[in-house]
């Protein structure tokens, strides 16, 4: 078994962060990459050692797969971990990183490949016991025959890219009617945003829920599965809140989702951290969707239910080890929720809104996490993904956890930037939200800009007021009041 002793961190903010911390604690040195507009960020300060990579996009720096590689073996690097998003499911950039005889801190080549493309994923499944979701057999390309598929399948469909995610690249079809223009635009659009023009068409569930199951594999065959994550609430098929366990799974549907899970793992030869998405149909019936071959940005809360460390899981079956549990070792602990802390405006259809963290005050306290990536005077660039920070809570049981998530947000200061913490106020006093009866659309159900109002105080004057008071610190004249600018901010949002 071979044991790392420095692991470059091919990633920014919050989970370049969160992965040197599991680093260092297993006493490993951590090396950052940054790009110009990074050169003070939290996750460089942090680092034994940081290198600089490339200007602001990250086409010019944190994508840089072969420079970045480069750089790690001149400073001696034996791990490269990619946290997620960036080069995190490319198949060549892990390939690239092995033959420079590092270790790629997820799973090997084949499994990325395989998983990262949604046709070729299913392929694999097939054969396994995992349940899929009625469409095409595999890519459609003649129209007829697409809609003939289509009307056997019943409307309304989904065209999906076999290559999309994020979010990106899926069309729901209502009718036969509109079948040809939509399809046409699903190819188009596949092509030019992800350089793959194939498309498959799927049912598409009306009312469903989105439950993934996380699993860890090692490379002796061994597969495990860690429960269950909710993450049905969505804007733009984009997750932004999540909570483990889900309210629905009775321990029957779980064993039976985590048993699929394993499945799909087993499939493609899965190590590491991964996880499988499934869509839940009331009822029970549920399909399976994708495989992430990452760590997902939600895996705080499986964390927090099971006290599993992923990342130091992900690092030591990296290195080889054979996992040191077993399935029935694995137990739920409480409740956890998290929030993803956008900078975005909830009430202008969550559009991005950069600026600077004027003020910036983590809630604290028994059963809150933090985890982010930026301090307060900092700027949420328009580069990067506009998340500022993922806030979990955590409680014996959900009730508890809620009442820390809305406790935690109204401790939690944020000005300069417009965030999403008023919108998951919104959701944690939301019947629908209390009692667990909601599906992936209750943002279009429920949520209307003015279900904030009485929040929605000028974000610039406040912004001004808050500098104004910065300034007045820096200057050493007065303190920021405590109860100044943010607690009048506050009044305003009941
Ligand atoms: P998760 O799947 O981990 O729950 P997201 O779907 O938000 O979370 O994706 C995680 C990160 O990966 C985000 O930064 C997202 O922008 C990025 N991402 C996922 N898929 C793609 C893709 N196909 N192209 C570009 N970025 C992607
Ligand atoms: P991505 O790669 O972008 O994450 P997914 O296949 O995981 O794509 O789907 C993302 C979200 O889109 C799901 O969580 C769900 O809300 C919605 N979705 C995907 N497929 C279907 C479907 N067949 N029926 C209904 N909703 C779907
Ligand atoms: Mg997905």
């Amino acid at each position: 078994m071979k044991q790392l002793t420095k692991i470059l961190v091919a990633n920014r903010g919050e989970i370049a962060l969160r992965v040197m911390r599991s680093a260092r604690e297993m006493g490993i040195k951590t090396v950052a990459v940054y790009s110009e507009v990074d050169r003070r960020a939290p996750h460089v300060l942090f680092a034994d050692e940081a290198v600089f990579v490339g200007p602001a996009p990250s086409s010019e720096s944190y994508l840089r797969g072969a420079e970045i590689v480069g750089v790690a073996k001149e400073l001696g690097v034996d791990g490269i971990h990619p946290g997620y998003g960036f080069l995190s499911e490319n198949a060549a950039f892990a390939a690239e990183v092995e033959a420079a005889g590092m270790t790629f801190i997820g799973p090997r080549t084949h499994a990325i490949e395989v998983m990262g493309d949604k046709l070729s994923a299913k392929d694999a499944v097939k054969d396994f016991e995992v349940p899929l979701v009625p469409g095409s057999e595999g890519e459609v390309q003649d129209v007829q025959e697409a809609l003939s598929i289509a009307e056997s399948i019943g409307f309304p469909v989904m065209i999906k890219a076999s290559a999309g995610g994020g979010g990106k690249g899926m069309r729901i079809v209502q009718e036969a009617a509109e079948f040809e223009s939509q399809m046409k635009r699903a190819v188009s659009e596949a092509t030019n945003s992800f350089g793959n023009g194939a498309v498959f068409v799927e049912k598409y569930i009306q009312n469903p829920r989105h439950i993934e199951i996380q699993v860890l594999a090692d490379e002796h065959g061994n597969v495990v599965h860690l429960f269950e994550r909710e993450c049905s609430i969505q804007r733009r098929h984009q997750k932004v809140i999540e909570e483990a366990p889900s309210v629905v799974l009775t321990p029957e549907l779980r064993e039976a989702m985590g048993r699929a899970a394993v499945n799909v793992a087993k499939a493609c030869d899965y190590r590491g951290a991964g996880t499988v998405e499934f869509i839940f149909e009331p009822g029970g019936t549920f399909y399976f969707l994708e495989m992430n071959t990452r760590l997902q940005v939600e895996h705080p809360v499986t964390e927090q239910i099971t006290g599993v460390d992923l990342v130091k899981a992900q690092i030591r079956v990296a290195q080889g080890e054979k996992l040191w549990f077993s399935q029935e070792d694995l137990k739920i602990q409480g409740h956890a929720l998290e929030v993803r802390v956008y900078a975005e405006n909830a009430a202008e259809n969550f559009m991005p809104a950069i600026g600077t963290l004027l003020e910036y005050k983590r809630p604290q306290g028994l059963g809150i996490r933090v985890d982010d990536g930026l301090e307060e005077g900092m700027e949420v660039s328009i580069y990067y993904d506009p998340m500022i920070a993922k806030l979990i809570t955590f409680g014996a049981d959900r009730t508890e956890a809620i009442a820390r998530m809305k406790r935690a947000i109204s401790e939690y200061r944020i000005s300069g930037v417009q965030t999403t913490l008023n919108f998951a106020d919104y959701v944690m006093d939301h019947e629908a939200f209390v009692s667990g009866d909601f599906d992936t659309h209750f943002v279009e159900k429920y949520f209307t800009p003015e279900a904030l109002q009485g929040d929605d105080v000028d974000v610039e004057s406040i912004g001004a007021m808050a500098l104004a008071s910065l300034l007045r610190v820096q200057k050493g004249h007065e303190k920021i009041q405590k109860n100044g600018t943010t607690n009048r901010w506050k009044a305003n949002r009941t």
